[in-house]
């Protein structure tokens, strides 16, 4: 265990400045989803069932006072008739930070919706009204188990986990635990990891850099040429779903829409780490989804995932230290890549024009590589800029005074910091950085 000199130094107070400080230090903050395995699942139905009825007492409580006192009660005023509830052997085995974390959920989200009356939580899971269940907890009411690493501490019991990310080497924050419609139990917990230094070698990072094109027919189309196509999952088991809802099996329906969404993500998971394990620098256009989600392209668009293979490319990329940047892709498809001149084919209403030749310099173009290649461009301008700024926080910075976690194993040193490492490994979610790859051997 260490103290926190610069830290205490500091005293940055609020705690807005703390989570700035941390990202300057190249810290950042991400939500994990992890599956608890199934044999932990009376347990947490247990401890559900008995949020909801901390929940409903809540309310009960509130609307009580509300209707006698014509006053909102706070959480301050809630906890006291909550405190202890947990303690004693004949009370409720819920964690005392679980305890308190659903009163505070409970008044935020009256807050939220503007409502004097929430709906009551129901634990009758054949009730139409079924609650799914919910545990939220506070940092403090949740450790990782030293020993085993795909385990976490809650509540007096080991917690075993499909552990995708490498969460030994996390921070654990607050979170909560959730059920899905299928029954199966998540793990949703914010964490802080550290960001690779990115290399700060311009040439380097602009030979490496690459410009992704994404798009309905392929989802993706790259400035070297290499096209993805989208996988249609939807469509492929729209057939079945189709059966399935004409014989009103719900149990086979949810499956059926899990399996397109874990179809998806898998897919999308498996090209974002290809891409960003290849390259320094990835540009992507930043295509509103949402408004073409509207047109009759609908279906196409929330196939392809869009947002969520930005998402993932971004995070990958911070824990990877590679150049991450949403460039505007207006005109990308009418320009030129050789000669900047406008004459491509015009948006939507000229689609089905895949291939056309510059009038000004005679080039033959592929109209999605085309675009990546433009989206490229504009994105090594952006960096151009960046690195003249004197992109320096990496080397200004000094991770060591400000880390934050109290592992030894987390920290890293100034020189690898200073030297923008570039590319670290993707083997797991989040790469070790050199200093702690060594700490672990
Ligand atoms: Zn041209």
């Amino acid at each position: 265990m260490t103290s926190e000199p610069a830290a205490a130094a500091t005293n940055p107070s609020s705690r807005k400045e703390k989570a700035h400080a941390k990202k300057q230090a190249g810290f950042t903050t991400r939500v994990l989803h992890l599956r608890v395995k199934d044999k932990h699942g009376a347990f947490l139905l247990n401890q559900a069932r008995e949020v909801n009825f901390v929940w409903n007492f809540c309310q009960d409580h509130a609307l009580q006072v509300l209707r006698r006192e014509h006053v909102f009660c706070s959480a301050y005023d809630l906890h006291p008739y909550i405190k202890g509830a947990g303690a004693g052997e004949e009370g409720l085995s819920l964690h005392s930070q679980t305890l308190q974390a659903v009163t505070e959920e409970y008044v935020t989200r009256r807050k939220q919706f503007k409502k004097a009356k929430l709906n009551w939580r129901v634990s009758n899971p054949k009730s139409p009204k079924y609650s799914l269940g919910w545990i939220p907890f506070k940092a403090s009411a949740i450790s990782r188990n030293k020993r085993n690493g795909g385990q976490v501490r809650y509540c007096g019991k080991d917690i075993s986990l499909w552990d995708s990310y490498g969460l030994s080497r996390c921070e654990l924050g607050s979170g909560n635990f959730s059920q899905d419609s299928r029954g199966r139990w998540y793990l949703n917990v914010t964490v802080t990891t550290m960001e690779w230094p990115k290399s700060l070698d311009p040439e380097k990072v602009s030979a490496e850099a690459i410009g992704i094109d994404l798009g309905l027919k392929d989802l993706l189309c790259t400035s070297e040429g290499i096209k993805v196509e989208a996988q249609q999952f939807y469509r492929d088991m729209e057939p079945k779903l189709a059966v399935a809802q004409r014989a009103k099996n719900k149990q086979r329906v949810k499956s059926i829409h899990a399996k397109i969404a874990n179809r998806r993500k898998d897919a999308l998971h498996k090209l974002s780490t290809a891409l960003v394990s290849k390259h320094q620098a990835i540009f992507v256009g930043d295509v509103n989804a949402s408004s073409l989600a509207k047109t009759n392209m609908a279906k196409s668009v929330l196939d392809a995932g869009w947002s969520t293979f930005r998402t993932m490319l971004q995070y990958k990329c911070d824990s990877a230290g590679v150049w991450f940047r949403e460039v505007n892709e207006s005109f990308t498809t009418q320009d030129c890549s050789c000669c900047g001149a406008r004459c491509g084919p015009k948006g939507q209403a000229e689609l089905n024009v895949r291939h056309w030749t510059c009038k000004v310099c005679d080039t033959r173009h592929d109209r999605d590589t085309n675009a990546a290649t433009n989206i490229k461009v504009r994105g090594q301008a952006w960096l151009e800029a960046e690195f003249e700024k004197g992109y320096s926080t990496a080397a200004e910075v000094n991770p060591v005074e400000t880390a934050v976690n109290k592992d030894s194993q987390h920290k890293i040193s100034k020189k690898s910091v200073a030297a923008g490492v570039g590319h670290g490994p993707l083997d797991v979610g989040i790469p070790l950085l050199p200093a702690q790859a060594a700490a672990v051997g």
